[in-house]
């Protein structure tokens, strides 16, 4: 029992830990990445290991794996179904570590081997993602090879990832009920993980990132005197309606929106064909095809 209190425990701290470093990280102390990567790859392994120990409290050390494993081999079953053989039969797991002080604990992907097993009981689906396990996968990559990860990775791919392991840590907690991490995260974190934990929240963010670093590398390119000729707008996209339309040189509208790629949107500025005074283009009427575009003032000059 006190095993498992102190994983619960430091599997908290160590993902709490992560948020604090990603958000240096978000504001722009880079290397904070690898020590979020190094935070978050611990809590993931420690919660992996509390689910072990929902099946058997000893299973946790390499020892009483290795028992299952064999009994996988030999009966050519999957290791879940060894593990719940030898429950059955009451195997006492117990007695294989007996007499050790400090035995070996599993690694991540033993514990992956027996969790991709656990199917939901309605729907026969696997509970644990491919997607879930291919992204610790590359967590356990980028950390090894962690010195270099800057040159091989975007800040922007080790965030979705960061994003996608925050969501499949959450999944899996909830499925295995070990621990609820909205509860469990400090109330200084909570906000970074309601980003980090929410794919469309997460995305958002990521599009407002994206506005930032266009209009700072605009307005780096510029010259300090020519800056004000920059003409800088952000528009409320008609697609996904946030307001992440930005220029883009690409566009046929001269706009596209960082959150959906849709180049269109009402407030988008055009010429009015009668004064030539820029006006939104939703608020525009059409007269004949000469006058596409006339403002509100041009078609109804006394209410102004
Ligand atoms: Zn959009
Ligand atoms: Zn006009």
């Amino acid at each position: 029992m006190k095993i498992k209190l102190d994983i619960k425990s430091n599997a908290v701290d160590s993902f709490n830990e992560a948020l604090v470093k990603f958000e240096s990280a978000q504001n722009g102390d880079v290397k904070a990445y690898k020590f979020t990567i190094l935070h978050l790859s611990h809590a993931i392994e420690l919660v992996l290991k509390m689910y072990l120990q929902t099946l058997d409290e000893n299973l946790v050390f390499s020892k009483c794996y290795q028992k299952v494993k064999q009994r996988a081999s030999a009966k050519k079953i999957d290791l879940l179904a060894a593990f719940h053989e030898l429950e059955a039969e009451e195997f006492d797991f117990e007695s294989v570590i007996d007499g050790h002080d400090n035995p070996f604990t599993v690694i991540v992907s033993d514990v992956l081997a027996i969790a991709k097993n656990e199917k939901c009981g309605v729907t026969g689906n696997t509970f644990v993602d491919q997607d879930f396990i291919d992204d610790i996968n590359w967590m356990k990559g980028i950390r090894n090879a962690i010195e270099h990860f800057q040159v091989e990775f975007t800040a922007k791919e080790v965030r979705l990832c960061i994003g996608r392991l925050v969501q499949g840590l959450g999944e899996f907690s909830d499925v295995f009920s070990l621990l609820s991490l909205e509860k469990e995260v400090g109330k200084e974190n909570y906000e970074i993980f309601k980003v980090l934990v929410d794919e469309y929240e997460q995305s958002l963010e990521e599009a407002h990132m994206d506005i930032r670093e266009a209009k700072e590398a605009l307005f780096r390119g510029t010259r300090p005197k020519h800056q004000m000729f920059i003409e800088w707008n952000e528009y409320l996209c008609d697609s996904c309606g946030n307001e992440t339309m930005i220029p883009n040189d690409d566009s046929s509208t001269g706009y596209k929106c960082t959150y959906c790629d849709n180049e269109e949107s009402g407030q988008i500025e055009v010429d009015c064909d009668v004064c030539s005074l820029p006006w939104a283009n939703e608020d525009m009427s059409y007269w004949d095809e000469n006058l596409v575009n006339v403002c509100p003032r041009c078609v109804n000059p006394e209410a102004w």
